[in-house]
């Protein structure tokens, strides 16, 4: 209902893309701890956060299929992919003095925890920021699945999807000067008109889970924490 509400458990979702800077690939510190920043500032105000980092700014499944590997193959390198960037995450957090686990929904126990429901709510209550690593763990997946898979089990209130644009638009707002954006949106509309909020299949498990999506600019200094407190725009996607 895009009402204003007080939240105590969030998942914040940002692309792989938004951890690389002006740089056309991989991971550019200074935009990590920026957005370090962003979740640090929320996390003083006592709320429990989860996040998902995607990873096309590494590696992507579908374009290494379409260059010839095997789909799999190359989806399992895309999750690879996130855990770097959850990695990166995680370092920047520490150095603000936050604590973190890096969860994996591929195990890798020397690099991050396995994924435990239990465990990680566990570590949500503590006020460790978990890191939710490897999507969902399995191919033809995206981070946008897992987001809204993790935020379901966490029972997380909302999606907070961190994006360059502040929020939904009937088009793209960088190629059409005359894209509206919308205040609030329905699941079944951003299904109906492909609105390029998240894909089909996390819209659609957000939908059956009534787990409402938040789209917002992750660009705005301190905005991350203005959307929580029912300032600056954004386009919430509900029932
Ligand atoms: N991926 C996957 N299963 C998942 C999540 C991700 O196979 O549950 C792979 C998929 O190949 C995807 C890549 O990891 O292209 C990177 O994730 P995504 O495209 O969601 O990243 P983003 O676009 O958010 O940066």
């Amino acid at each position: 209902d895009g009402a204003i509400r007080t939240y105590d458990r969030v998942l914040l979702k940002i692309s792989g893309e938004a951890l690389m800077g002006d740089q056309g690939y991989g991971l550019h510190p200074p935009t990590v701890q920026r957005i370090a920043r962003e979740v640090a500032i929320v996390h003083e105000m006592g709320v429990e956060i989860c996040m998902v980092i995607g990873g096309g700014n590494i590696f992507r499944g579908l374009q290494g299929s379409a260059q010839g590997m095997e789909r799999t193959t190359a989806d399992y390198m895309g999750m690879l992919a996130t855990v770097m960037n959850a990695l990166a995450m995680q370092s920047a957090l520490e150095e603000l003095k936050i604590h973190t686990r890096v969860i994996s929904a591929i195990t890798m126990n020397e690099v991050a925890e396995p994924y435990i429901r239990r465990r990680a709510v566990r570590h949500l209550e503590k006020k460790r920021v978990c890191i939710f690593a490897a999507g969902t763990g399995n191919p033809y997946f995206t981070t946008d699945t897992a987001a809204t898979l993790r935020a379901s089990e966490m029972n997380c209130q909302a999606i907070f999807k961190g994006t360059k644009v502040d929020g939904v638009y009937d088009k793209d707002p960088a190629k059409h000067a005359d894209a509206k954006r919308y205040d609030k949106v329905s699941y079944d509309e951003v299904l109906q008109k492909r609105l390029g909020v998240m894909d089909a299949s996390a819209i659609a498990l957000a939908r059956d889970n009534d787990l409402p999506i938040i789209v917002f600019s992750l660009d705005e200094p301190g905005g991350f924490r203005g959307i929580l407190e029912g300032r600056g725009t954004c386009t919430w996607v509900g029932g």
